[in-house]
């Protein structure tokens, strides 16, 4: 099992700047490769690999002195991500989806670098600094310990924080207890998730109680014209860590919820929904649907189940809300407004979200849920735990 830890770095006024001036000629390198591969194809019609580019690294540190005191691995990680602009490029070409090229980036929006290749556990001196290669000792605050074995290192710059990621292989699952129980999870708007056996779950809806702020902090940017000007900057930057907050409690909503059901049950069965679809059919609520986070859900599900040993499984939505859990009896639709589902054949009543988390149950433990959840299983197998994947092969579908 892969994971990645982050933790909060705190370098040094000195150390700041170094960064800094890594970030600047990472994003030269990266303009340049770019510009070789483009030339290279336009003036003779070669491809140039990665490989090729590498093999400039050291030939690069000789002449120009500056790049001497980047680590190797950092130059390589950029060629690496251009790589991947490139692969991702040609497989969004391949697969019929509508591809960006690769862009030229601008050296004030680059705020990563990354160690590839680790030798060896960077965390030192008793987990209070980490060792960054040509740079020395970095404090950093180690809130978990780290497991498995570290393989890549990035340092990030976000909103003004820095931080460091730890990607880890062979992070042993920690399995909990069989209970024996499955579960079906309708998720929605009123309430963030219901469970097949009645636990409601709210909905923090965070962007509506951060709008009056985020407003506000997006008309002070706005009114602030000179792109470059100090105060402009300051302005964006508060507006940018409103919007962080937003999509951490957001985040942390999610975990909770996906923590609570892992620890609850063996088998957890969701629907497996379409979001494109949903917001190109219900325009009016695309505000609510993507404040919910409902694929962030999924995937944190994902997450925690695997090292929980616990499976999720995913089942057809459709019908699942107007169809009886008691008798199997299929109404009309019922209008979002109606919230309680009245059967038409035996008069069994409930929550329509409870009744919609029930039938999910029951599909998902059905011959014919486990043929959906065939069909849907070379998507999960391309993403693993992960949604990424699935969606963009929907729109890809939706837009043919
Ligand atoms: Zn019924």
């Amino acid at each position: 099992m892969n994971r990645t830890y982050l933790y909060r770095l705190y370098p040094s006024r000195a150390q700041e700047r170094v960064l800094f001036a890594w970030f600047w000629r990472c994003c030269e390198i990266y303009n340049a490769a770019l510009q070789e591969r483009q030339e290279a194809w336009r003036k003779q019609r070669v491809s140039i690999s990665r490989i090729d580019q590498e093999k400039q690294v050291p030939v690069i540190r000789a002449e120009r002195h500056e790049f001497e005191s980047i680590p190797v691995a950092v130059l390589r990680g950029v060629l690496r991500r251009l790589d991947r602009a490139f692969t991702a490029f040609f497989r969004r070409c391949k697969s019929g989806e509508k591809p960006g090229f690769p862009r030229y980036r601008a050296a004030r929006r680059w705020r990563t670098i990354e160690i590839d290749d680790l030798k060896k556990n960077p965390i030192v001196s008793g987990g209070k600094r980490v060792q960054i290669p040509l740079m020395g000792l970095v404090k950093f605050k180690q809130h978990r310990p780290l497991e498995g074995r570290p393989k890549v290192m990035r340092i990030v710059l976000k909103n003004g924080r820095w931080y460091v990621a730890i990607t880890c292989t062979g992070v042993a699952p920690k399995p909990l207890p069989a209970t024996g129980k499955f579960v079906g999870v309708d998720v929605g708007l009123t309430h963030f998730a219901v469970t097949s056996d009645g636990q409601f779950f709210e909905n923090p809806r965070p962007l509506d109680s951060a709008r009056l702020c985020l407003e506000r902090a997006q008309r002070r940017v706005t009114r602030r014209k000179n792109l470059k000007s100090q105060r402009r900057r300051r302005a964006a930057c508060l507006l940018a860590r409103h919007h962080e907050r937003v999509a951490n409690i957001r985040r942390e909503n999610c975990i909770r919820v996906a923590r609570a059901l892992v620890q609850q049950f063996d088998r957890i069965i969701v629907e497996d929904i379409n979001i494109p679809a949903l917001l190109r059919d219900h325009p009016e609520r695309a505000r609510a649907i993507l404040d919910a986070g409902w694929a962030t859900f999924i995937y944190w599900l994902y997450v925690k189940a695997e090292s929980a040993g616990r499976e999720v499984t995913k089942v057809n939505p459709a019908w699942t809300s107007c169809t009886c859990s008691e008798c199997g009896w299929r109404g009309p639709r019922l209008p979002l407004t109606t919230r309680m589902f009245v059967c038409g054949s035996c008069g069994f009543s409930c929550d329509r979200d409870l009744n919609a988390a029930r039938n999910i149950l029951r599909l998902g433990t059905s011959p014919r849920g486990a043929a959906h959840q065939r069909r849907s299983a070379k998507s999960a197998a391309n993403g693993g735990p992960g949604h990424a994947r699935p969606l963009v092969t929907r729109i890809a579908r939706s837009g043919s």
